[in-house]
């Protein structure tokens, strides 16, 4: 995901009490040249500069073997089958 952080009236304007957030943002699920295309775009298009890029990676964290927490979830896996 990207997000514009920049303001209606640009990041070097001197009116920021009363600078709008532009709110621009763009949300893609896998493609990152996608993202940078529209941020780039946006960026010509706006001559915004400042860009807030999030993004998220699925994790599986596996306790280690022979611990509480190992112990506990085999313990749960059986109960349920
Ligand atoms: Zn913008």
């Amino acid at each position: 995901m990207v997000v514009c952080r920049d303001t209606l009236y640009g990041a070097s304007d001197d009116r920021k009490e009363q600078a709008q957030p532009c709110g621009w943002s763009f949300t893609v699920l896998d493609d990152k040249d996608e993202a940078d295309k529209q941020q780039k775009a946006h960026a010509d298009a706006t001559e915004h500069r400042f860009f807030l890029e999030i993004s998220r990676c699925p994790t599986v964290v596996t306790p280690p073997p022979g611990s509480v927490l190992a112990g506990r979830l085999a313990r749960r896996e059986r109960a349920s089958r």
